[in-house]
């Protein structure tokens, strides 16, 4: 290797994915979990996603179901539909609509119930509802069920509603596992619920996701740490992160305009839930989403009055992630060449360049590069990168 080279340093992650290629190499550094002293990679970036991601029919139920408004909560503009009756022939040609933008081969398909609170609807409504899916599934365009519900609705008596259709999937809209941030945001339920309902879900098979918010009233770094641990401990098949966001016409929004609230700003936001990110990777619990779906609704008419709302948030806690990473090998390298190459699978690109190229600049600002090359390599797993000298 010539003198003044950066060297090639190869960053892999402890994924079970990629553990066993990495097994005869020394992570760089490893950290441990303040709280729950796991060990985490310190540059672990997440692998290609494994086993197929269903093709979602969503159907949005806006406060369908729900016995209130928790203080976070305006699901109307969230969800772009508005707040009424189970129309079940607007719903089935939804359905039909979202089928015809399916790829023929695209499987499986599952059908999602979202945006309220899908066992707290009436039985009948359940039923309808689940008797339309039941109709797709029979016709064999559609392969499963799936629906989001609050934690206090699974008891056995809910579970004998639909557990003779197709159901496949259930998430819980956890929110916390602290009982103080759970009271505040008024949710009416406790952690205990959430762990009643997925010890009976379990029993069930079912595949289970768990929504989880930071950035709560009353939530802290802290406690958001404890809620990621205690969800970890519950082993869902999957999470979802989302930093709350102070929606118009929400009871946050008043405590918002009075002053009573302040929400994360994008910077804390991001770098929380990629500590919750790498924490769940770190216990091979997927994420499949961070941050609100961007849509057009959302970004009108101010219906977000404050707070860490951005249409890429997932792809800026990946390129957070990235960041870290290339620090990391960058730091650790002996020598330093002013033009340097950062190779990484091919899907990882925008992840490592950041939104507007903020990663290689910021790289380039700290060390004084005059040059960083990002470069495809398909030898490398979505989750390495590898660092080497000018090309
Ligand atoms: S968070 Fe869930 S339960 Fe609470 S108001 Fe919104 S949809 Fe209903």
């Amino acid at each position: 290797m010539p003198k003044n080279r950066l060297p090639d340093t190869r960053l892999r992650g402890q994924s079970r994915y990629v553990a066993a290629k990495a097994r005869h190499l020394k992570p760089e550094t490893t950290d441990r979990h303040p709280a729950s002293g796991i060990r985490r990679p310190a540059a672990s970036i997440r692998p290609s996603t494994p086993g197929k991601r269903p093709f979602i029919v969503p159907i949005f139920l806006p406060h369908g179901g729900c016995p209130h408004r928790c203080i976070f909560c305006n699901q109307v503009p969230i969800t772009g539909r508005p707040h009424g009756e189970i129309d079940l022939e607007r719903i089935r040609s939804q359905i039909e609509r979202f089928l015809a933008y399916k790829k023929k081969k695209r499987k499986p398909v599952q059908i999602s119930f979202y945006g309220g609170n899908f066992l707290g609807l009436k039985t009948g409504g359940i039923k309808q509802l689940l008797d339309l899916a039941t109709e797709f599934v029979k016709q064999g365009r559609i392969d499963s069920i799936r629906f989001s519900t609050r934690p206090d609705t699974i008891s056995p008596k809910t579970v004998e509603i639909f557990k003779s259709y197709c159901v496949k999937t259930i998430e819980l809209g956890v929110q916390s596992m602290d009982d103080r941030v759970l009271a505040l945001a008024g949710r009416g339920h406790s952690a205990a619920a959430t762990a009643q309902a997925v010890h009976l879900l379990r029993a069930h098979e079912l595949e289970i996701g768990l929504q989880m918010m930071v950035g709560l009233p009353g939530d802290s770094e802290a406690s958001s740490l404890i809620t990621a641990q205690k969800i970890a401990a519950l082993q869902p098949d999957f999470v979802r992160i989302y930093p709350t966001i102070v929606v118009k016409n929400s009871r946050l929004a008043r405590w918002y305009q009075n002053g009573t609230y302040t929400p994360l700003s994008l910077e804390q936001a991001v770098n929380r839930v990629k500590t919750l990110y790498l924490f769940f990777y770190g216990h091979h619990i997927k994420v499949i989403r961070m941050g609100l779906q961007a849509s057009a609704d959302l970004e009108l008419n101010q219906t977000i009055l404050a707070g860490p709302y951005h249409p890429a948030f997932g792809h800026m806690v990946y390129s957070a992630v990235f960041f870290d990473a290339a620090l990391k090998a960058i730091s650790a390298s002996k020598t330093l060449a002013d033009t340097i190459t950062i190779r990484v699978n091919p899907s990882s690109i925008s992840k490592m360049r950041g939104l507007n190229n903020l990663n290689i600049k910021m790289l380039k600002n700290r060390y004084h590069f005059k040059a960083i090359n990002i470069l495809p390599d398909d030898s490398l797993a979505a989750g390495e990168l590898r660092i080497g000298k000018r090309e």
